[in-house]
């Protein structure tokens, strides 16, 4: 089997990476996956995702504000991102979006850091990487008041059928990871199952979300290949397909 699969959300500047990256990487490359998207959280995180793409040619990196960090947002974060995106490794802004089951920033200081987000990424042209924690509703309903968006992708997609259907309607795509290997995931194999293959990413989140072989461990982008095997499973089309024609699509999205 030879795969090329694009890992299309990692945070490989994680201090549980700093130890062994090299070898991280070594065993992504071995199981095809030849490309991996580091996701900024802060303004350090993205600065620390931009250099390793500089320093490796399998990375690439997104840069943005977590909902998490909302609250640790001044001017100079702006100022300090938008300098990173002049690196044409950077594919993407993000992760961005609204987390209300942490609420680690008030919700209020999350929804005027997304829209101030979104406003800088259309500026700039670059696509967006959203994170979604039971906040469905408002995220769509902020994202509809920006219509010019390079592209969309809802990572973790953790909604229903219906709220991955008015994703599709409107062009966004599907982040799909370790989750859709957890027995009791039920809902996103449903969600697996309707959508076009061509809408749907590669996921790790790694170091979180390990897929169920190695739940609870921390993750790595070569475990990735565990959810091309339940997609396969799911929507009955070969690993090889699963991998063409997600890499396909990303490709396409980060113009990688
Ligand atoms: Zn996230
Ligand atoms: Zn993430």
């Amino acid at each position: 089997m030879s795969f090329h699969i694009i890992d299309t959300h990692a945070h490989l500047d994680d201090a549980k990476f700093s130890a062994d990256l090299n070898a991280v990487l070594a065993r992504a490359q071995d199981k095809g996956i030849s490309q991996i998207v580091s996701v900024g959280s802060n303004f350090s995180s993205s600065r620390r995702a931009v250099a390793l793409a500089k320093e490796h040619k399998q990375i690439y990196a997104a840069v943005g504000v977590h909902p998490h960090d909302a609250k640790d947002v001044v001017p100079r974060t702006w100022d300090g991102l938008r300098l990173l995106c002049e690196s044409s490794r950077v594919v993407a802004w993000g992760e961005i979006g609204l987390d209300y089951h942490y609420n680690f920033s008030p919700p209020e200081i999350q929804v005027a850091v997304f829209r101030k987000q979104l406003e800088i990424a259309g500026e700039l042209n670059l696509p967006v990487i959203i994170h979604d924690r039971e906040a469905h509703h408002e995220v769509l309903s902020i994202l509809k008041d920006f219509t010019g968006l390079a592209g969309v992708v809802i990572h973790c997609f953790s909604g229903d059928r219906r709220i991955a259907d008015i994703c599709l309607e409107r062009g966004y795509y599907l982040g799909i990871g370790g989750t859709l290997t957890y027995p009791k995931n039920n809902k996103l194999r449903e969600v697996v199952s309707e959508a076009p293959l061509d809408r749907i990413f590669l996921e790790t989140d790694c170091p979180y979300l390990a897929p169920q072989p190695w739940r609870g461990k921390r993750n790595e982008p070569s475990y990735l290949t565990a959810v091309v095997e339940e997609i396969s499973r799911i929507k009955d089309v070969s690993p090889e397909e699963v991998a063409a024609v997600t890499t396909a699509s990303a490709k396409a999205f980060f113009k990688i």
